[in-house]
Order: C-alpha cells, then sequence, then structure tokens
C-alpha cells in the first residue's frame, strides 16, 4: 500500500472509531426514522413529488432523516441547531434568553423551513434544508432537546437501566427504545396512533411544541426520576420505564404528524 494511502486508511478508522464514542445526540437513527416514517405516510402527492425531485432519485427523508447527526463533527457550527436550553424551571420558552444569536433548534427549524419554500434557493441548499427540518422536528421532540439543567442534556447524569450503566440522554436517545418492540412491530402501533390523532396534534407551532416537549422534561424525563442511591446512582424502576415509554411513543407520534404538516405546507 503507498504510505499516503495506508497513512490515510489509518485516519479514516481512527476517526471511525472515534465517532462510535460520540456522546449521544439526540434520537437514535431509529427514532429518527421512525418519526420520518409516519410522515412520510400523511404526505401530500404534491409534497411526495417535490421531496422526490429535491433528493433524486432512491433516496428518502427515513433513510436520511440522522444526516445531520452525522456531520456535526465536521461541521462544529451546527451543533447548537439541535436543541434550546430553557432552564428545568422555567415556565415557558423565551427566545431572547434561551436562543442567543439565534443559535438554537426553534430558530434553525424555522429558518430552514423559509429556505425549503424558496423556488430561488440552490438545489443543495434546498436540499439540506429539507434534511435539517426533518432531524429537527425530530429532536423538538426528545424531550432533553428542550431543556437545560446543567449537566449537558442529561448526557452528565448517571443512571442504571436494566442492570446497565447509561447516562439520561443516551436512555431517552435510544435506551428506552431498545427495550421496546422492534421496529416492524412498532411502526404499525405508533402509525396508527398518528393517524387517530392527526387533527389534535397537527395545531401549533414551533414554539407550542418545544413548549410542550420542556413540560415533559419538567414532568416526567426529570420529575419522576428516582433519588440516588447511597453510591450516587440512579437506579431506574419499572415505573420509571412504563411513564417513559409513554413520552417516547407519543413524542415520535406527534413528532410524524407535525413533520408531515410543515412538509406539506412548505413543499406546496
Ligand atoms: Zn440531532
Amino acid at each position: 500500500m503507498p504510505p499516503m494511502l495506508a497513512w490515510d486508511l489509518r485516519k479514516f478508522l481512527v476517526v471511525a472509531a472515534l465517532s462510535l464514542r460520540m456522546p449521544a445526540f439526540a434520537w437514535g437513527p431509529e427514532g429518527h426514522r421512525l418519526v420520518a416514517r409516519i410522515a412520510e405516510r400523511e404526505l401530500t402527492d404534491k409534497a411526495k413529488v417535490r421531496i422526490a425531485e429535491i433528493l433524486g432519485p432512491g433516496q428518502s427523508i427515513a433513510e436520511l432523516a440522522s444526516w445531520p447527526d452525522e456531520i456535526r463533527r465536521s461541521r462544529p457550527d451546527t451543533g447548537p441547531w439541535h436543541y434550546v436550553d430553557i432552564p428545568l424551571d422555567a415556565r415557558r420558552l423565551d427566545m431572547a434568553r434561551d436562543c442567543p444569536k439565534s443559535q438554537c433548534i426553534v430558530a434553525s427549524l424555522e429558518g430552514f423551513e423559509v429556505v425549503l419554500q424558496d423556488p430561488r434557493a440552490s438545489p443543495e441548499r434546498r436540499k439540506e434544508a429539507l434534511l435539517f427540518v426533518v432531524h429537527f422536528v425530530g429532536d423538538l421532540h426528545q424531550p432533553l432537546h428542550s431543556v437545560d439543567n446543567h449537566d449537558k442534556g442529561g448526557n452528565d447524569v448517571k443512571v442504571v437501566f436494566h442492570g446497565r450503566p447509561t447516562n439520561l440522554h443516551s436512555l431517552w436517545d435510544s435506551g428506552l427504545l431498545n427495550h421496546m418492540p422492534k421496529e416492524p412491530e412498532l411502526f404499525p402501533q405508533l402509525d396508527r396512533q398518528a393517524e387517530q390523532h392527526r387533527k389534535k396534534w397537527s395545531q401549533g407551532r414551533v414554539e407550542d411544541w418545544t413548549g410542550q416537549s420542556h413540560r415533559l422534561a419538567q414532568k416526567v424525563t426529570y420529575g419522576k426520576l428516582p433519588k440516588p442511591g447511597a453510591d450516587g446512582a440512579i437506579v431506574l424502576d419499572a415505573a420509571y420505564e412504563q411513564a417513559a415509554d409513554g413520552v417516547v411513543a407519543a413524542q415520535i407520534e406527534k413528532a410524524g404528524v407535525r413533520l408531515a404538516t410543515v412538509l406539506n405546507s412548505c413543499l406546496q
């Protein structure tokens, strides 16, 4: 192997190994895919055609829904766009306090909706805007993306779940989902609920949905956490898991319905 190539390969392997140990960022790929799959079922024919034009052949929003997490390391400026830091004890979102310089999920989501609607935007910008919108509607519904408790979005909160040590953020991204039925069984259940509640859940706008997510973080994500044991570890019990599973399922269903509403209105 030429030395240059060997070096490139080594560099790639190091980066690949590092990326396996990256802190958790949001719903894992399954959560984001479920949100996009629910949305796909509620899209208008027109929106479907526009999405196919923007993405190009053989690509779908479900497959590309985690792309913004994949590029986070190479484009660190996009990092703050995935969440908004509403203090845990705050009553509501305050954009001046929680979204400095418009660098938060609420402002970026609204900004990318504008790009998506703009026929003069270049195909590359529209494609990026579409993928950011798909991803951020999902992130917005993960309660730990709408709250700040000075613990890096729950990454610093050590918990034990089914006997395994993890952290609160990772638990809400994928730990809970991993203990729910597998995707082929879970998707039809969530999709049925989404269909039944479509009218109610499509109400409101990004700020309202952020407020709902924040309240769930207060009431369940943090509110129902058991007290730490003598060694400082928080061992999650069945009551916490049951309450959290209900929130995860409902939030994914709502995110799917709302993503479809946003895309149907942007892509007429
Ligand atoms: Zn994200």
